[in-house]
């Protein structure tokens, strides 16, 4: 899509430090890194949201990411990682072309882990909540 940065680093109009590619995917080190070897696999097609992206396309994602992440453990050795998107404005994704950010972790590396994003359970409880989902 015109205007979109992930797509013009697929075209290789914007240059990119490449982790794994393949037909569908491709993985990437972020530009602003918050972990060393932070990387971002994101689909060669546009896509804003994972509701946009077509089932065949949704299958190549999980293989992308796991070929992604065993060659940055091999190489980096981290301890642990952390993966996953932002969703939408309010989920905080800045960039509108559906990217799994792939976070290496170190014992002591100072990070809080997915429980440490927000804190704000609400006013239904599990139950009644899983009613109404139902
Ligand atoms: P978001 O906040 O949308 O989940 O994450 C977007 C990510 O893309 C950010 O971590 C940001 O540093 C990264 N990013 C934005 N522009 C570029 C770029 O041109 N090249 C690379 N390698 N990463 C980028
Ligand atoms: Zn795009």
């Amino acid at each position: 899509m015109k205007d979109c940065i992930f797509c013009s680093i697929v075209l290789g109009d914007i240059p990119n430090y490449t982790v794994y590619e393949d037909r569908h995917v491709l993985s990437f080190l972020d530009i602003y890194p918050i972990a060393k070897g932070h990387s971002v696999l994101i689909p060669k097609v546009h896509a804003e949201t994972i509701f946009d992206l077509d089932e065949e396309l949704l299958k190549s994602i999980l293989p992308g990411v796991e070929r992604t992440t065993e060659i940055i453990n091999k190489k980096l050795r981290p301890d642990g990682f952390n993966i996953g998107w932002n969703h939408g404005e309010a989920g905080g994704q800045a960039v509108p072309h559906f990217h799994i950010h792939i976070l290496p972790r170190w014992h002591g590396d100072g990070g809080t882990n997915m429980h440490g994003i927000v804190n704000n359970s609400g006013d239904i409880d599990v139950a009644d909540l899983a009613n109404f989902i139902r």
